[in-house]
C-alpha cells in the first residue's frame, strides 16, 4: 500500500471508537484518503468495525473500484466515500453511519441544529438528502457512483449530511475531527429530542457556532481520542497522523 504502519493502526482504531461509542454498530464504515495517493482512499473489507484488525485494511481507487482486495468482498456503500474524495480535495476522512438518535432528523421536516457547544462543529446547516428524488424507490443504499455523487452534491461544502431513511456521511479534514463529529452528531441529535420533549428549544446562534469553531483547538479532539482510545481498548498515539489539525 506504500503507507506507514501508524496510518493502518489509526485507521483500525477510529473503527473500534465508533463502535464503542454506538455511532456504528455491524454496519457504518470510516475511511481516510491515502496519505501519498490522493486519488485513492483507505478501508476495511467488508466487515463489522468492530471486528476490523489492519489486515482487514484494503486500498480503493477514486471511483470506489479495490485496487488489490485479494478476493475480499468490499462494502456495497464504499461509492459513498469515493463520491466525497472526489468532490472534495480537502477531505481526508469520511464516516458512513446509522447512528440511531440521527435518523428521526432524517424522516421529519425538524432540523438537526446544534444544541450544545461542543456539537458546533456539525454547522447549522445539516442538508438531508433523499436518494427517492432522483433514483425513486431503490433499497436505500448508495451502490453506485452516480448515487454517491448526487449524494456529494448535496452535502456541498459541509461537514454533515443526512440521508433519508438511512442514516448520514460525515467529512473532516482529519480521521479524529470527523470521528469526533460523528460521536457528537449522534450526542447533539439525542439531546435536541430530549429538549424538544421539554419545550421550545433554543439553538446555539450562527454566531455562536462561528465563535466555537474559532476557539476550537486541535487539543480538543486530542483529549477526545485519549479517552476514545481508552474506552476501546487501543493505544493513544499522541502525534496527530495528519499535520496540523484543522477546522472544517
Ligand atoms: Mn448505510
Amino acid at each position: 500500500m506504500g503507507i506507514g504502519q501508524d496510518a493502518l493502526e489509526e485507521l483500525v482504531t477510529a473503527n473500534r471508537i465508533l463502535a464503542r461509542e454506538g455511532v456504528v454498530d455491524a454496519f457504518g464504515h470510516v475511511s481516510i484518503r491515502h496519505p501519498g495517493r490522493p486519488d485513492r482512499f483507505l478501508m476495511s473489507r467488508a466487515r463489522a468495525p468492530e471486528c476490523i484488525e489492519p489486515d482487514d485494511l484494503l486500498e480503493y481507487g477514486i471511483d470506489g473500484t479495490p485496487v488489490d482486495a485479494a478476493g475480499r468482498p468490499s462494502y456495497s456503500e464504499r461509492f459513498i466515500h469515493a463520491g466525497v474524495y472526489e468532490a472534495r480535495p480537502e477531505v481526508r476522512a469520511v464516516v458512513h453511519h446509522h447512528s440511531p438518535s440521527v435518523i428521526p432528523f432524517g424522516v421529519t421536516a425538524t432540523r438537526l441544529r446544534p444544541v450544545l457547544h461542543m456539537c458546533a462543529s456539525m454547522g447549522s446547516d445539516i442538508p438531508t438528502w433523499d436518494s427517492r428524488t432522483s433514483f425513486g424507490d431503490t433499497n436505500l443504499l448508495v451502490t453506485n457512483l452516480a448515487m454517491a455523487r448526487d449524494l456529494a452534491a448535496a452535502l456541498g461544502p459541509r461537514p454533515v449530511a443526512l440521508m433519508r431513511g438511512h442514516g448520514a456521511v460525515v467529512a473532516g479534514p482529519s480521521l479524529r475531527e470527523a470521528v469526533f463529529n460523528a460521536v457528537y452528531l449522534e450526542l447533539n441529535a439525542d439531546l435536541q429530542m430530549k429538549a424538544h420533549a421539554l419545550g421550545p428549544v433554543t439553538f446555539l446562534s450562527d454566531g455562536e457556532v462561528q465563535a466555537c469553531l474559532r476557539t476550537r483547538a486541535a487539543y480538543t479532539f486530542e483529549r477526545a481520542w485519549e479517552r476514545w482510545c481508552r474506552r476501546a481498548g487501543r493505544p493513544y498515539d499522541e502525534r496527530p497522523m495528519e499535520g496540523p489539525l484543522t477546522r472544517v
